[in-house]
């Protein structure tokens, strides 16, 4: 059994433009595989869901960098409704506040965005912004003194969370990450299945940690290749960005007689 489990934003979306119109002859081709197609985003898990029902997608999923992986019922024979990785939101709001004020690094999260902002800066609709703004464990933010990032993400690691960084935005978020959460669904499937090979595709930097845990790892071509790609000495890079490299990736790896 093969899993294809996949980062979304500037991988099988469109970085600018959110679409997936591209990738769709590879989705079509994985659902009449009956491949299951994970998503693992720093979106949200309402998020997640809309795009899920938007592509006709019935898996598991892992929202907000590794936060938590959810199941749908009767999915797995006794799983739970989620496994949790990551630290409840209101912990890391407060966290990366205290950070900022200790570094002298200004920063604005989404706590502090009003949804017309999110909308702005994530080119969302109004609707799209709502979802993105239901945090659970990861809190992205916008740096305002790059000269004082590093005392930022030293005062960040001491107060033990994480920063990672994604195709727009900085985040904190608990000691998670997704390769834990792609682990963990991985051995849920292999306790059906013993015999499960992964395919994992991403675009940026926090995506090298699960890249590096799966079978095989695709990199999507984006601004972070060079970075991603010595991060993931393993990872395959596409020719084309976004959904147009998906789906590339994805005939290749599934090739048709
Ligand atoms: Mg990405």
């Amino acid at each position: 059994m093969r899993l294809v489990i996949t980062d979304l934003d500037g991988t099988l979306l469109d970085h600018d433009t959110y679409s997936f119109a591209e990738a769709q002859p590879a989705l079509d081709l994985l659902r009449r595989l009956r491949v299951p197609v994970i998503f693992t985003s720093s979106k949200t898990r309402a998020e997640i869901l809309m795009w899920r029902d938007l592509m006709g997608n019935r898996h598991p999923f892992i929202s907000e960098n590794g936060g938590a992986v959810f199941y749908p019922q009767g999915y797995f024979p006794q799983a739970p409704e989620a496994d949790i990785f990551g630290d409840p939101y209101p912990e890391l709001v407060r966290a990366l506040g205290e950070a900022s004020i200790e570094s002298g690094c200004r920063v604005t999260g989404f706590a502090q965005m009003t949804v017309e902002n999110v909308a702005r800066e994530c080119g969302m609709t109004l609707a799209m912004a709502r979802l993105a703004r239901q945090r659970e464990f990861d809190e992205p933010f916008l740096v305002h003194d790059q000269e004082r990032l590093d005392a930022l993400l030293a005062a960040i690691a001491s107060r033990g969370k994480r920063h990672t960084r994604g195709g727009r935005f900085h985040h904190i978020t608990g000691k998670h990450d997704k390769a834990a959460a792609v682990r963990k669904l991985a051995e849920r499937f292999r306790a059906i299945t013993p015999d499960v090979e992964t395919i994992g595709l991403g675009d940026g930097l926090n995506d090298a940690q699960f890249l590096n845990a799966v079978d095989i790892p695709v990199l999507v071509r984006s601004a972070s290749t060079e970075k991603l790609k010595a991060a993931v000495p393993r990872g395959t890079v596409t020719r084309e960005c976004g959904p147009g490299g998906w789906r590339d990736a994805i005939l290749e790896l599934f090739p048709q007689p």
